[in-house]
């Protein structure tokens, strides 16, 4: 069922920052990832849709039904936390249950969806274990399964993988996606991690400070971020401040380039995003969009190589290559890879703090 947050507005009592005039919807069939940094009111978006918090103004509604002012309880929604919180004194099968129990569901029909639930997660052959028995991994299954079996309306995750460990978490990321695609239940995702968003989602929402950025397939959302804050935090990116010449050319510290078609307006100080992976290391600096330069930092990462190319004014691009190419003397930014861009509001102070270039954005 499709999840909907309408115009909503949250400020904490304690007068802690909250969320302002967010409209978001989780469609049907749809895992939806909200990406931000830490703070910025993912985990709050959750509770309001929970209804853990209640939003002082806007709609929340969920297969169309208005749910603002509903208990928890009557939501019907799975939720899985980072800490997954089974009960410790219950074997796995009970702790999958007992949101049946509550609900009343007849036994053997309930001991059958248990058995339905765990055997989803693959962990039926350990259903009379108890919890502690069990890896980070297989725990967090647990959490998975006892949010799936009362077949809830949507799924809630808040970092439901941070507290594992690396190949663990990229197991869990491809089984969650999995069990979504097979219930084609409305989930939201919220994580830190982009990589992790933009490898399991439909849809990625990207926020800061309360607000929601941009909305967005994964590939759009690389490929067409509406601005430098969405830019920055997904995936690298080399960020210039700019000034727009005419549709197809822009100026910027390193000289006047020739950019991808863009609509924005003569003079309007813009942002030109370059990705490292569309920078083209070329033998001459001669030619349009060409520059020397040298290497200042080489980084193996097994499949490909990331340089730091420092041009002769001083200013530094990240670029990414085939593991096999020698580092350049030279770079051409063909015209398509540079992206004219909104600076937006929220890129204002940090352009300013960070000059003419925003190295590579950690992950
Ligand atoms: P995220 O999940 O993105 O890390 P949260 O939604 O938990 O962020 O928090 C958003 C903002 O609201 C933060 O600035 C946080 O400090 C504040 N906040 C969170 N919970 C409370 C609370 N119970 N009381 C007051 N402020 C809170
Ligand atoms: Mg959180």
């Amino acid at each position: 069922m499709t999840v909907s947050l309408d115009r909503v507005s949250f400020t904490y009592s304690s007068g802690g920052a909250g969320l302002e005039d967010i409209s978001l919807d989780i469609r049907e069939g749809e895992l939806l990832a909200v990406i931000g940094p830490s703070g910025c009111g993912k985990s709050t978006i959750l509770k309001l849709i929970a209804g853990f918090l209640i939003p002082q103004s806007g709609r929340i509604t969920i297969g169309g039904e208005d749910m603002t002012q509903v208990p928890p309880r009557k939501r019907d929604l799975g939720i899985v936390f980072q800490n997954y919180a089974l009960f410790p004194h219950m074997t796995l099968a009970a702790n999958v249950g007992y949101a049946l129990k509550l609900r009343q569901v007849p036994a053997a029909e309930a001991g059958e969806r248990v058995r339905e639930a765990l055997g989803m997660v693959g962990l039926g052959h350990l259903a009379d274990r108890l919890p502690r028995s069990l890896s980070g991994g297989q725990q967090q299954r647990v959490a998975l399964a006892r949010a799936l079996v009362f077949r809830p309306r949507a799924l809630l995750l808040d970092e439901p993988l941070s507290a594992l460990d690396a190949t663990l978490r990229g197991e869990m990321r491809d089984e969650i996606a999995r069990l979504q695609r097979l219930h084609g239940i409305a989930t939201l995702h919220i994580t830190h991690d982009q990589e992790e968003a933009l490898s399991m989602a439909h849809r990625v929402a990207v926020m800061r400070d309360g607000r929601i950025l941009q909305v967005d397939t994964p590939e759009r959302l690389y490929a067409r971020p509406v601005s430098r804050a969405v830019a920055a935090f997904v995936g690298q990116a080399n960020l210039l401040d700019g000034v727009v010449i005419d549709p197809l050319n822009v100026r910027t510290p390193i000289g006047n380039l020739a950019c991808g078609a863009h609509a924005f307006p003569r003079g309007m100080a813009v942002t030109v995003l370059i990705r490292p992976e569309a920078i083209r290391p070329v033998e001459s600096a001669a030619g349009p969009n060409r520059f020397a330069g040298s290497i200042t930092r080489d980084r193996f990462l097994g499949a490909l190589r990331r340089f730091d190319f420092t041009l002769a004014n001083g200013v530094r691009l990240t670029l990414e290559t085939d593991r096999h190419v020698a580092p350049p003397g030279a770079i051409e930014l063909p015209p398509a890879a540079v992206q004219v861009i909104a600076t937006g509001q929220e890129g204002a102070g940090r352009s300013a703090e960070t000059k003419n270039v925003n190295p590579a954005v950690p992950a």
